[in-house]
């Protein structure tokens, strides 16, 4: 048993937070909203009113949070958990965040004596729950060896994917193929359908032939083929167009200061934007299709 301090219990941290009570650590949850610390304490963790008092005696850290402005926030302005965390613990940020954040915030809290991995997560609210997410872990070895037996607490992935940083950037670059790819999926069926193709005779082909990937086969955009996918459900978030969009903006971010420039993922990030402009940003991210076909 570890004894945990969990940071942000949002619509992911709260069933992360919760799994790791299951599991039998000793868990001190905070979030600025009290609901959220309630729903925890129901899940079997304590009650922290702030960060010192969920800090002070773990060994480990659980972030999760929606921007690397909170991230920053939380670990290094007064009162945070560097100020107030025992000497010798672990800080795992699961938020996604920009690269950049990411290694800066760790070199900080590094200078500070503490070690700290990145680790964003793949899978949405209901991996959350069920305690099946993949982790991408940024950091060092000795950190991420102290990690792992956490993360496998929340997930059923963990990879180590290099230093720091190299978590989020495993997961903007993911995500950004993600993106691209569904786009073209959507574009690929709007065709099909267009010359005459029904659209489950196309996926029966192209799910077996070379344009064959995730975006179709376990996601399909176009209603029928894959039932349990957001298009039979009128588009409903799944995964959210301005989820989606925030990561697609990331990897921009990070494609400049690496000298990437990636054009598809530009466009992409250009697509997602427009729709959620025009209102559809908590559609799920496969509504791509419906902006192909016209509907919206
Ligand atoms: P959320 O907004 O539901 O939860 C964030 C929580 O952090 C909120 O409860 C908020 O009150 C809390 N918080 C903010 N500032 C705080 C502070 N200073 N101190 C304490 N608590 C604070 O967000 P979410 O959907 O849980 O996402 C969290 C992260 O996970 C984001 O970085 C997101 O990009 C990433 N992510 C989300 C999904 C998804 O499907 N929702 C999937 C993969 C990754």
């Amino acid at each position: 048993m570890t004894s945990i301090a969990f940071i942000g219990l949002g619509n992911m941290g709260g069933g992360m937070c919760a799994n790791l009570a299951k599991k039998g650590h000793d868990v001190s949850a905070f979030d600025l909203n009290a609901e959220a610390v309630a729903r925890a304490v129901e899940a079997g963790a304590s009650a922290a009113q702030d960060i010192e008092q969920a800090v002070r005696n773990a060994e480990i850290v659980v972030t999760m949070l929606p921007a690397g402005k909170h991230v920053r926030q939380v670990y290094l302005e007064s009162g945070g958990v560097t100020d107030c965390a025992a000497e010798g613990s672990l800080f795992i940020d699961c938020s996604t965040i920009a690269v950049d954040d990411a290694r800066s915030v760790s070199a900080e809290v590094r200078k500070l004596g503490f070690d700290m991995v990145d680790a964003p997560v793949s899978g949405g609210t209901a991996a959350a729950d069920a305690g099946t997410l993949t982790f991408m872990v940024g950091g060092e070895d000795d950190a991420f060896e102290r990690a792992r037996s956490i993360l496998d607490a929340m997930g059923k992935n963990v990879f180590h994917a290099g230093a720091s940083g190299n978590g989020q950037a495993a997961k903007i670059a993911n995500n950004m193929l993600l993106g691209v790819s569904m786009i073209a999926t959507s574009e690929a069926f709007n065709l099909a359908r267009k010359l005459g193709l029904d659209a489950q005779t196309f996926f029966d082909i192209s799910s077996k032939a070379s344009g064959q990937c995730w975006s179709m086969t376990s996601y399909c955009p176009e209603p029928g083929p894959v039932p349990a996918a957001p298009s039979n459900r009128d588009y409903a978030a799944g995964f959210a167009v301005a989820m989606m969009l925030k990561d697609l903006r990331l990897a921009q971010e990070a494609a400049k200061s690496a000298d990437a420039a990636p054009p598809f993922g530009g466009a992409a990030e250009a697509f997602y934007t427009a729709l959620d402009n025009d209102g559809h940003g908590g559609l799920d991210f496969s509504a791509a299709m419906k902006r192909i076909k016209g509907e919206i």
